[in-house]
């Protein structure tokens, strides 16, 4: 299968609108994106011996306002929430399966 790669995007009202290649478009709202966060920060890191901790994530109204998004390296989009939150990498499969 061809790695996926990303038509459009925009933000439409709370939502980021995601046109794909393949024609497939999806809307996601930005609370399940933000929850989806795939950094250390907030899904966890394995510690020695592989356990996750899954952190506990103190969500504000802010976390869930998207202020912009970049693409990076043709693979991925980046996330900048209002609460200042921006390390989140989403992969294109990551946003493909949300
Ligand atoms: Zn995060």
């Amino acid at each position: 299968m061809n790695p996926l790669s990303l038509k459009m995007v925009a933000v439409v009202g709370e939502q980021l609108a995601i046109a794909w290649e393949d024609g497939v478009e999806v809307y996601l709202d930005f609370e399940k994106l933000r929850r989806a966060c795939p950094c250390a920060k907030c899904q966890g890191e394995p510690d020695v011996i592989g356990l996750v901790l899954v952190p506990r994530v103190n969500y504000s109204a802010k976390s869930f306002e998207l202020i912009r998004y970049e693409e990076v390296g043709g693979y991925a989009l980046r996330l900048f929430w209002a609460d200042g939150h921006s390390t989140g990498i989403y992969s294109f499969p990551l946003l493909r399966s949300l």
